[in-house]
């Protein structure tokens, strides 16, 4: 029998993470692509990302990606 943490399968660790530009103030920040939680500009606190229950609904302008591993 399994015994700890249960692990889900299929669900993995790694991610996507984003660099969004603030459509209203320009600050550049990291967003985690599937962000369970919405992500609000550390400056202006404008909506940057909006979890959907897989990748977050990205607001701004994504300046970069970097694939997590
Ligand atoms: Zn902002």
């Amino acid at each position: 029998m399994a015994r700890g943490p249960t692990h889900l399968p299929g669900v993995s660790m790694a991610g996507s993470f984003h660099r969004v530009r603030c459509g209203d103030c320009e600050n550049e920040q990291v967003v985690f692509g599937k962000a369970s939680s919405v992500v609000s500009c550390a400056v202006c606190g404008t909506t940057l990302a909006t979890p959907t229950g897989g990748e977050a609904e990205l607001a701004g302008d994504v300046v970069e990606t970097v694939e997590a591993r």
